[in-house]
């Protein structure tokens, strides 16, 4: 899997183990253990580690990706599928490749999918692990953007469920009793969005480029008209399907208040650069 709801390592140092936990919202470091004085405890630690579910292990039970021993073998899958992904009816989406995946583990940990429904019909999945407050931002704004030519179209949205319940970074810590203060709830949600275009790098002519640009600069007013400003202009957050270009993500975009002309900044601060 690209990603696991949590990551468990174990250390030994000067003969003491610990566990470290690690989730989007943070780490957890166990109480040590002088393995030389209690080395029982250490079989057990190797002992669960060996035998233990791949759930407990991290790995998201609503997701799949293939390897060579299965690949090909599920036949409820489209043709050159890597994976398979839950969706909001619990039908299996083909995964037909990793669009992008956040670096480091910790905060969002958002992983884009190219996905396919039985009948070919293709999406971009975008899973990732939102802050309670935040929980549904990027849902509202595109809800307020909706309509406007090139933004990114929401088709369903839906919190990832495990044990039958919302997947959360809070389950695992509550039950320990660790959540010190500062400690952020994180969601696991899941957003299905249309169209599933190619990175804007990935432009065919500069002719293309250059009405992609255009599209930009329209649909960018018409969402100010709207009272949202995207606020992450990075050319991660723009693509290209079919010679038209969209805007995506919208994590970091500001509803502007009635009668305001400006937000706080915040976002990539980074120039378009085109070589
Ligand atoms: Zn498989």
């Amino acid at each position: 899997q690209p990603w696991r709801r949590f990551v468990l390592i174990f250390t030994i140092a000067n003969n003491m183990l610990r566990l470290h936990y690690f989730d989007r919202s943070g780490l957890i470091i166990s109480r040590p253990t002088n393995i030389l004085k209690n080395p029982v405890r250490l079989l057990e630690v190797l002992n669960t580690l060996t035998l233990a579910h791949p759930n407990n292990l991290g790995y998201d039970p609503t997701m799949h990706m293939c390897d060579p021993t299965c690949k090909g073998s599920h036949a409820d899958l489209r043709e050159n599928a890597v994976g398979w992904i839950e969706s909001h009816d619990k039908s299996h989406l083909s995964i037909m490749s990793v669009l992008w995946r956040s670096q480091g583990f910790f905060s969002r940990g958002t992983i884009c999918y190219r996905v396919q429904t039985s009948d070919g019909t293709e999406y971009a999945l975008k899973d990732c692990w939102v802050a309670e407050d935040k929980k549904n931002h990027e849902v509202t704004v595109l809800k307020m953007v909706e309509g406007i030519p090139n933004v990114v179209k929401l088709v369903a949205d839906w919190d990832v469920l495990y044990d039958g319940e919302s997947d959360c970074t809070y389950r695992i810590r509550a039950s320990h009793g660790v959540c010190a203060s500062g400690f952020i709830r994180r969601f696991h949600r899941r957003l299905l969005l249309t169209p599933c275009g190619e990175p804007l790098v990935l432009y065919s002519l500069k002719l293309e480029l250059l009405r992609a640009f255009h599209n930009f600069v329209t649909a960018h007013e018409l969402m100010l008209g709207r009272h949202v400003l995207h606020g992450d202009l990075s050319p991660n957050n723009f693509i290209i399907h079919d010679g038209q270009g969209y805007f995506i993500d919208f994590d970091h975009a500001r509803i502007i208040a009635e009668g305001a002309v400006s937000v706080p900044s915040e976002g990539t601060v980074k120039d378009l650069q085109l070589s």
